[in-house]
Formats: C-alpha cells, structure tokens, sequence
C-alpha cells in the first residue's frame, strides 16, 4: 500500500524530474525495510558517431536534433557530412576504389518503426545514405544492389558522379606497383557508423562506406546490412559497427549489441560482449580491428573495440567529443 510518506517522496522527485526536463521512471522495492526509489532519466537529444569524422557529422545532426528535429533526419544529414567530403578516403566521395579502380559504397538507414532502407555496390553516387532513405520509404523492399541501386538512384533525381578523386586514384595506382591485398589495414577503411536520439524519445540509425580498399569488385560487407553493420529497436537502442565486416557478419554484430542491451547490458558492456564474441572464435584476419558503438533509449552511449585505437564522437548535454574507447587486445 502507497503510504503518505512514499507518496510525498515520489511527487517530490517527480516534480524535481519535470523541473529539471527529464522524463522519469519509477521502480520501488517492495521489501519494508529498504524502501528504494530509482529514477532512471532519459538524457536527450544524443548522437554517437564512429571515429573522428564523427565530430563534424554529430555537429550536422545536432542543428536537427537542437530544434526538436527527427532523429532519422538528423542521422541522414549528419552522415551526408562524412560522405560528401572528398578528404575522407572512407566514405562516400573521395573513397578509396576497389582492386578494379572502381569506388563502390555501401549504405543502410533504419527509423524508429523498424523499416530499414539500404544500398550495396552503387556506383557513381555521391551520397548513398540517401538512395537507402529512399529504398526504405519509396519501395517495398530493404535493399537494392549494384546497378539496380544506380538506376533507382538515377530515376529519382540523383546526380550520376565521378567519384574517384585525383588523391584516391593516386593511392590506388601506388597500390597496383604490387597489389598486394591485405584486406585488413586499418589505414585503409573507416565506415561512419551513426545512432541519434530525438527529443520525441525516437530513436534511429545510418551506416555509410566506400567498404575495404582494394576489395574484389562485387564484395559487400557489414555496412549496408541491417543487423550487422547497423541495427535500432526503438523499444531498446540502437548499434552500428566499424572494421573487418567480414567478422562483423559472422557474428551478426549490431543485432547482438541491441538484443544484449534488450537484455540489461550497458551500451559499454553490450559493445564489449559483442566483441568479445568475435575473438572467442579467434577468426583468422590478421590485425583485426572491430569496433561497436551503441546508444539506448535513455540516452546512455558508448563504444568498445578489439584493439586500441578506436574513437567515438559523442554529442550530448551540449558538448561535443571524442573519445577514446576501451579495448580488449594491446
Ligand atoms: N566495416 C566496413 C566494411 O567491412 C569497413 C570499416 O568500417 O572500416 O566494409
């Protein structure tokens, strides 16, 4: 039975929570001699980003996520930022081609109602985050590939583009003195990986890359598939991945980090589990980097890695950083 007492408690720090502009939840104890009152806050607007070109992007889906904007909106143009930017080897324009010499990115979004939209090995596009928009808003169907994305992309008002800049076809002519393929230099890819909370309390994602450099033409990885590269329950959070795809989606990475979080873990801890399952089945690439990052619904961030090295932007209560996240191996 609610007592007078619990009942002054619990208004008392509800009307501190509504003051303060925070959404709360109660939980009581039920034991008479340890009345407990936990109030869990949502903190928010928050946006996480893989890697320092998180900064910048964090910044663009700020300006949405500021004045009350959506949190897919915020992610689509905050990682538009990284895509367009010809300096980013990585992502979207300017990043580095295949073995064939052909740039070929790969991109997935997801809202807060579970659709998801996504690209793979589209060609000639400079922002493919946004042909995955369109996949998921215009078609019944998740994904489109290859040609089949350009022309959708093309019959839709996308501009067709050269996206080999003079910078990325230099290393690559460098890369063909011996062609040595070593799938797995951390130097050579760096996806975006993006997860937004809104003021509304909705949650969603984007995940955007030009993939590994020097691949075999045709080869996809984790990015653009949802559940691996990105995956986001509006129910629980949302998690995206950087590094080795190939390790990514043989454990199905995002979609674990989520289901561990649905589970109680902390986004950290989520992240690190899921990592560790990576290296409980010591796969065999050499320098293996996977990195995690993962936000859930009250706006609780963080990130994990494989090894040192790997950085998240993370924008919330009005500051903007980048941290170092923790790692399993030295
Ligand atoms: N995960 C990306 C891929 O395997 C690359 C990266 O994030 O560095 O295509």
């Amino acid at each position: 039975m609610t007592t007078r007492r619990k009942f002054l408690v619990s208004s008392a720090l509800a009307t501190t929570a509504a003051m303060l502009g925070m959404k709360s939840i109660f939980s009581r104890s039920e034991t008479p001699e340890k009345k407990v009152i936990k109030i869990n806050t949502v903190r928010k607007p928050v946006v996480i980003s893989t890697w320092d070109h998180g900064i910048a992007a964090n910044e663009a889906a700020w300006k949405i996520l500021s004045t009350n904007g959506r949190a897919l909106d915020a992610v689509e143009q905050g990682v538009r930022v990284t895509e367009s930017d010809p300096n980013i080897t990585s992502v979207g324009y300017g990043g580095l081609p295949d073995r064939d010499g052909r740039v070929t990115l790969d991109a997935c979004i997801m809202d807060e109602n579970l659709n998801a939209g996504s690209v793979a090995c589209i060609e000639h596009i400079k922002n493919p985050i946004s042909v995955a928009r369109l996949v998921m808003e215009k078609t019944p169907h998740v994904m489109l590939v290859g040609d089949g994305a350009l022309q959708f992309a093309l019959q839709n008002g996308f501009k067709r583009e050269n996206l080999l800049t003079k910078k990325s076809k230099k290393a690559w002519e460098e890369w063909l003195k011996t062609s040595h393929y070593k799938p797995v230099d951390r130097n050579n890819h760096d996806t975006i990986g993006m997860i937004a909370l809104d003021n509304n309390g909705n949650l969603s994602g984007a995940c955007t890359t030009s993939g590994i450099a020097w691949k075999i033409h045709g080869r996809v990885g984790d990015s653009p598939i949802p559940g691996d590269g990105l995956y986001v329950d509006n129910e629980v959070g949302g998690a995206a991945s950087t590094g080795v795809g190939e390790a990514v989606m043989r454990t199905c990475g995002s979609y674990f980090v989520v289901e561990l979080m649905r589970a109680g873990k902390s986004p950290e801890e989520a992240c690190k589990l899921a990592v560790e399952r990576i290296l409980k089945w010591n796969m065999k690439y050499n320098d293996l980097q996977v990195a995690y990052i993962a936000l859930n619904k009250n706006g609780e961030a963080g990130g994990y890695a494989v090894k040192k090295g790997f950085q998240y932007a993370l924008y919330a209560d009005g500051k903007n950083q980048l941290i170092d996240a923790k790692y399993s191996e030295s």
